[in-house]
């Protein structure tokens, strides 16, 4: 069926995920552009969220999206030191004093997204929730998508893929992803231990993979371990007590945890995914309006808590690159695609010097399969790292 004058609703842009950097976005492009933001998920999901580490650089972000008093007034936590058993078996404190951007904060993750979510719709971004199935389409000179819910066909030159780590749009569009790394995360949070007001960020590798652990807000502590998905222990900490006795093993740990049970362990995709900006395909999706911004950009490995940060920034740059007649100015697309590609570049570099940091673990293969496979980032630049079209990995 084609679209008839009646039931075609026209808009500058569609973005698909009303997460953090779909709703960020949203936000930025009013009120001079009339935006639809498409959602999968119903709003009303309680419960502390995994990702709860933000650098003090977001508050430069935060102001120009205009929420900053607002986030202040947020029971988000000032973050403290880093303590790290890392390169060595020596914990090594970071202060946090010495960032010029200030320590950053442990959030109230629900709360942060919260403030975005809200902030969208404030704006005046028109956001449709709890759609799981539609169809996408592109004309000569639109994209097109009909929801089945009011009949109508929603066209926009500029469509937006914010869908978060599964990168779904661009996928559906067939677009190259590098995401050779089946990072796995299992994770869970602890009631605090009583007058546990400590704002440290631990972290610590073993023979199979890293941990870390935060308090967040509300009495609780994230504690988190990251493996590969194929990783033939992994049954072992599948169930919550043999995990929390491997966290025990380490001491910067076990100093924090308490005896209690924890809730059920959960598990999270985690490893690093970057869109390939330099595929021909990309590109050619490119000019004809399709922009990705946060996790389905560069889904960031969550040692760099970089995550939150990339999709405040990706928005303001996606919000500048449309503002300045992306997709219909040919600039506007380059110095979008070449700001990513520097963050990219830069990343990869350091998370590649990150996982070659603990020597003692060189054999084990979690260790030895992070510094073959990211050796290479060292001595060459992203754009020539070849892409694969892996999808995520399978949980335990
Ligand atoms: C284990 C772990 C720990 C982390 N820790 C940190 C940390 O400490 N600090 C940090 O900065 N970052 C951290 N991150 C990363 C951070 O959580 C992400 O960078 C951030 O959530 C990405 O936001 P986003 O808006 O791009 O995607 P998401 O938050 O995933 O939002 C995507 C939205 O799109 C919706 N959606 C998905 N598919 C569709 C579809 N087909 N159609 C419509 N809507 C769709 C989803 O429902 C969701 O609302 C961590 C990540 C993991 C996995």
């Amino acid at each position: 069926m084609t679209a008839s004058a009646q039931d075609e609703r026209r808009w500058d842009v569609i973005i698909l995920g009303a997460g953090p950097a779909g709703s960020a976005l949203a936000r930025l492009l009013r009120p001079s552009h009339d935006v639809l933001v498409i959602e999968r998920r119903t709003t009303g999901e309680t419960g502390p969220r995994i990702g709860e580490s933000l650098p003090g650089a977001a508050s430069v972000l935060l102001r120009k999206l205009g929420l900053w008093e607002r986030f202040l007034e947020g029971s988000h936590l000032q973050r403290g030191s880093a303590l790290s058993v890392w390169d060595t078996e020596t914990p090594v404190w970071s202060d946090a004093l010495f960032d010029p951007c200030g320590p950053g904060w442990l959030l109230d993750r629900r709360g942060f997204d919260r403030l975005l979510y809200e902030g969208a719709l404030e704006s005046g971004a028109c956001i449709l929730q709890g759609l799981r199935q539609y169809d996408i389409e592109r004309s000569d000179d639109a994209w097109s998508i009909r929801l089945a819910q009011d009949n109508l066909v929603h066209t926009a030159p500029v469509l937006v893929d914010a869908t978060g780590r599964s990168g779904a749009i661009a996928r559906r569009l067939g677009l190259p992803r590098q995401a050779d790394d089946d990072l796995l995360c299992a994770f869970t949070f602890l009631p605090c231990l009583p007058n546990d007001q400590e704002a440290t960020l631990r972290t610590c590798a073993d023979e199979n993979g890293w941990w870390y652990s935060a308090r967040i807000p509300h009495g609780k502590r994230v504690l988190a371990y990251h493996f590969d998905a194929h990783d033939p222990l992994r049954h072992q900490w599948r169930e919550a007590g043999a995990f929390l006795a491997l966290a025990r093993r380490h001491p910067i740990l076990r100093e924090v945890m308490t005896e209690s049970e924890p809730e059920s362990l959960r598990y999270h995709p985690a490893g690093a995914a970057i869109l390939d900006l330099t595929a021909s395909k990309t590109q050619a999706r490119a000019q004809q309006g399709f922009l990705a911004i946060g996790d389905a950009l560069i889904s960031f490995d969550p040692i760099s808590s970089q995550g939150l940060f990339h999709c405040l920034a990706s928005a303001v740059s996606a919000a500048n690159a449309i503002k300045e007649g992306f997709p219909f100015q040919a600039g506007a697309w380059q110095a979008y695609r070449g700001e990513m590609l520097r963050v990219a570049e830069r990343y990869l570099k350091h998370l590649a010097l990150t996982y070659v940091g603990p020597e003692r673990f060189a054999s084990f293969t979690f260790w030895a399969k992070r510094r073959e496979g990211n050796g290479d980032l060292l001595d060459r630049p992203y754009a020539s790292m070849p892409a694969s079209n892996k999808g995520e990995p399978l949980a335990p």
